[in-house]
């Protein structure tokens, strides 16, 4: 089997998402995703020159052909960003042709799956229900400013449970917060602090202990800071605390970590087993979260769980992906033992589960992607819909005819 060709698709899912399309001249289509990341054009030409190392090559050599364009790379961005980013869905286009071509699911090629289902959490944003309440709150600097957001969060997580979700997630960071003294320093101040502890309270007091609950601060905070909220969120048994300072400077995290009472989860800006190997080995996390179509794919994920799983550490992935990625970060976390939750973002995105079908059904029941036993990833891209969320002109190679 050869590869004929790679094509694109830029599709605006939870962000501008490129879709991969590994072609082969047996028949066998494998799909792959990539991180929706803003320049996502560059991903897409990232792709483009990857092809004179993919076209002519056989599909099921998928460790040699990843490694072979990762060591291309090694001064032209193999270590991280838009070539790893392009690299992820590419790669995992070629498991989904590997399945397909001996007709399982890729969860048995990567040594059969752990669990059923695969438990998401679902993302809950900063807890606004539609845009609109979202813009009013971001632009308010109004007293009753706390209790609207807290009405809301805590709505946004009654929404979440009634759909089946078992662990939930929160944004807490707040660059609009009326009481934020400079919009470049990122020291919190005390009404700052006050209203993310009176949040992330009303929310716990709302859902109960049954249920996992994580708050993401998006590496906002500066080292005093993060380590004065992990104290004051103590109480309230977080699931984790993310990316509590910015990812450049390992040490930081690792202060933090050390301090904080609450388990301190980061790796979505880390790329390569390289850099979750450096987060884990200085002991900077409790839970490791790469993003598999964006730090490398899915061999790479293999290799972080199981660096993971030796230092007893749990491995939750980042997933900003549309039902493809998710599906195909699924059979990664079905066959893994140290899997605790995988995210979903897309919970206010009405079309999500239309872009795709899926061989078990709806991608999502009740809050977890059930496994399909079908060969590859068992999902397939529903291209009518797809094209109509098209989001940039230069993707027209995917659907073989111009936009
Ligand atoms: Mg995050």
């Amino acid at each position: 089997m050869k590869i004929t060709d790679v094509t694109t698709a830029i599709v605006r899912i939870v962000g501008p998402c490129v879709l991969v399309k590994v072609i082969t001249d047996e028949g066998i289509v494998g799909l792959g995703e990539c991180y929706p990341s803003a320049p996502a054009s560059g991903i897409v030409e990232a792709i483009n020159s990857m092809k004179e190392h993919l076209v002519g090559q056989d599909p099921r050599e998928i460790n040699p052909l990843h490694e072979r364009i990762r060591r291309f790379n090694l001064f032209t961005g193999a270590q991280g960003g838009a070539v790893i980013t392009a690299l992820s869905g590419v790669e995992m286009a070629l498991w989904d042709i590997l399945g397909k071509n001996l007709g399982v699911p890729v969860y048995r090629l990567l040594g059969g799956k752990f669990r059923d289902s695969v438990r998401l959490y679902a993302d809950c944003h900063a807890g606004m229900i539609d845009a609109e309440a979202h813009h009013i709150e971001r632009a308010g600097g109004e007293d009753d400013r706390d209790a609207r957001m807290i009405e809301e969060s805590v709505a946004m997580a009654l929404e979440a449970l009634s759909q089946g979700y078992t662990a939930i997630k929160f944004d807490v960071d707040d660059i609009y917060h009326p009481y934020k003294r400079d919009l470049w320093n990122w020291t919190l101040s005390p009404r700052e602090i006050e209203s993310i502890e009176l949040r992330v309270a009303a929310i716990r007091g709302a859902i109960g202990s049954d249920v996992d609950f994580a708050i993401d601060v998006h590496a906002r905070f500066d080292l005093p800071s993060a380590i004065q909220i992990a104290r004051a969120v103590a109480p309230y048994r977080l699931m984790w605390l993310e990316e509590p300072v910015p990812p450049e400077n390992v040490e930081s995290l690792v202060t933090v970590r050390a301090a904080s009472p609450v388990p301190i989860c980061a790796g979505e800006n880390a790329y390569t087993r390289y850099g979750i190997n450096n987060l884990i080995q200085r002991g900077a996390v409790d839970i490791i979260m790469p993003d598999i179509a964006k730090f490398g794919g899915i061999s790479e994920a293999m290799r972080a769980a199981s660096l993971a799983e030796m230092h007893y550490l749990p491995f939750s992935p980042h997933n900003v992906c549309g039902p493809l990625g998710t599906v195909a970060m699924a059979h990664v976390c079905a066959a893994i033992p140290n899997f605790l939750a995988l995210e979903f973002h897309g919970i206010d995105l009405n079309y999500w589960e239309d872009l795709a079908f899926y061989a078990a059904g709806k991608v999502i029941q009740n809050g977890a992607v059930p496994m399909a036993d079908a060969p590859g990833w068992g999902i397939e891209i529903n291209d009518e819909v797809a094209r109509q969320h098209i989001h940039h002109r230069m993707a027209h190679d995917y659907f073989g005819e111009p936009i």
